[in-house]
């Protein structure tokens, strides 16, 4: 154990050169997690960032970027300077193949300054559009070939449906081996998502009942309270199906589902998740039909429809809301049905998984109802996990009441966790995959997806069908009655 740590916490060098170092993504969540990686001294001397986008930003310009979008974050304003003084700004058109030239020669020469053992790390901050562009040129032009290690971290969505995520791989796998590729689903990052294996596989009291003997259904909810903000262009051609199911819902529905993977290591893990997504039933039509529902935001609670917000044209019938039942056939979990569920302008902005048990025979006190036993991991906002159990009312009366056994970090420990982009970027630096998304396993979901997609484009639903839900509401009412139909409800609402 201890020679893990100590691999863990060595101080790694690299080069970083993040294309869109002037975008949202760059600034709120990635120069964050860099500066994380340095005070907790995963970062050193030993690094260099290089933020390349068209305009024409000069070093200092660039670093004062840098420093305010860490403001706040630590108090020593020599810390933030010091920091500050490895990133530099390069302008660069991803498309102007003499573009690379520059960038390559300043590359090298920061290689040289800071010792970096040729070791880069690129990470594509930019519309999926330009990717295969840039592997080309990196490839092309001579960037990634260093003595060091050349990986490439992609940022979602990766397509729009299986074709088109076939085309943008097989493009960068010309380029860059599935090894080198990182593609990145935050929610992987996100210490509760990480905890799901810590409690599947390290508790036999949860190993021995996590089957389809003793599960009676799954839940999964990602709610948001926001609407579509400043997305609307690209929301509008996307859909909660594509953003947030296929990536971040299905992940979590493998982890939650996938056989006990031989080792804690990408390869196993990886192995499991992928016989899991080969496992998820696709979907006839009628099946979709009967398995789906998906819904779209009118105006409620001060805040206008879905259709009333920018960029979002007035008979948009884009879904804001799906909600589905999904099937797993293999061994453990076959039959037990796996309720998924998210939208935007919900009541909450939460994520939380419910485990539901199947109910004991029932009470040795006569005929009172039992509460459900569930498991609830709360991802966010309040990390932690909650297991109700039947015990026996406090008295003389011989009857149950529901007791919830609750934990949730405390202050001291929230505070410890590193945000999402912190453990991914350290994933990468260190090489381990683990928490990525192999080819094999966003084919299958794409696959599973597009029967989905093709089903309700082909039903062609009236213009008025939507809006069916109001803001700050859990959804529409179908998303209720999906569960009623099997005699189960949302644990959470
Ligand atoms: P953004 O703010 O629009 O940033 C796009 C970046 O690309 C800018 O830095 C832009 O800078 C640069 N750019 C555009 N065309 C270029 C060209 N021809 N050559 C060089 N640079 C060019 O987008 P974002 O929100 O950061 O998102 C980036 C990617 O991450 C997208 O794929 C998005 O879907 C994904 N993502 C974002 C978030 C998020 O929270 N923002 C979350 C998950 C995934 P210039 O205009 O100066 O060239």
């Amino acid at each position: 154990m201890k020679v893990v740590l100590n691999l863990v916490k060595k101080e790694k060098k690299a080069l970083f050169v993040i294309f869109g170092g002037t975008g949202d993504l760059a600034q709120r969540k990635l120069y964050p997690a860099l500066f994380n990686l340095y005070k907790r001294g995963y970062l050193k001397k030993h690094f260099a960032v290089i933020g390349t986008a068209r305009r024409p930003w000069t070093n200092d310009y660039y670093r004062d970027v840098v420093k305010s979008s860490i403001d706040g974050m630590v108090d020593s304003q020599t810390k933030i300077n010091e920091f500050a003084s490895h990133f530099y700004y390069q302008s660069h058109n991803v498309n102007d193949v003499e573009h690379y030239e520059t960038l390559k020669a300043l590359a090298d020469k920061l290689d040289a300054k800071y010792e970096l053992a040729g070791n880069r790390l690129y990470y594509l901050a930019m519309s999926p559009r330009f990717f295969g562009t840039i592997s080309k040129y990196l490839k092309s032009e001579g960037l990634a070939d260093t003595d060091g290690y050349n990986r490439v971290i992609i940022e979602k969505p990766f397509g729009r449906d299986y074709q088109s995520a076939k085309e943008l791989d097989d493009e960068i796998s010309k380029y860059f081996s599935e090894e080198d590729v990182f593609r990145i689903d935050h929610y992987l990052g996100k210490e509760m998502i990480q905890n799901i294996m810590a409690l599947r596989f390290s508790n036999s009291i949860l190993s021995a009942i996590w089957n389809n003997k003793m599960i009676s259904n799954i839940q999964v909810t990602l709610s948001e309270s926001l609407g579509v903000e400043e997305r609307g262009g690209y929301y509008d051609t996307a859909g909660a199906l594509r953003d947030m199911v296929q990536n971040h819902i299905l992940q979590i529905v493998a982890l939650l589902v996938m056989d006990r993977p031989a080792s804690y290591c990408a390869k196993d893990v990886r192995q499991k998740k992928v016989e899991t997504f080969k496992a998820l039933k696709v979907y006839s039509p009628e099946e979709v039909k009967a398995n789906f529902v998906r819904g779209q935001y009118g105006e409620g609670k001060d805040m206008p429809a879905y259709r009333e917000e920018n960029l979002i044209e007035p008979d948009s019938m884009t879904e804001t809301f799906v909600a589905g039942k999904l099937e797993v056939n293999n061994k453990e979990m076959a039959g037990v049905p796996i309720y998924i569920r998210t939208g935007k302008r919900m009541a909450t902005k939460a994520t939380r998984i419910d485990i539901v048990f199947k109910q004991d025979k029932g009470s040795i006190y006569g005929e009172q109802a039992l509460a459900d036993n569930i498991l609830t991991i709360n991802v966010e906002p309040d990390p932690g996990i909650a297991l109700s159990l039947n015990t026996k009312k406090i008295g003389q009366e011989y009857a149950t009441k529901k007791t919830e056994l609750k934990n949730s970090l405390t202050k001291e420990q929230a505070a410890r966790v590193p945000e999402a982009y912190e453990s991914l970027i350290l994933n990468v630096l260190q090489g381990n995959s683990v928490n990525f998304t192999h080819w094999d396993e966003l084919k299958y979901s794409w696959k599973f997806l597009d029967a989905i997609r093709k089903a309700w484009d082909e039903e062609g639903l009236p213009v008025d069908y939507f809006p069916n839900y109001s803001c700050g509401t859990m959804g529409p009412q179908i998303s209720d009655e999906l569960l009623a139909k099997d005699g189960n409800y949302w644990i959470f609402n």
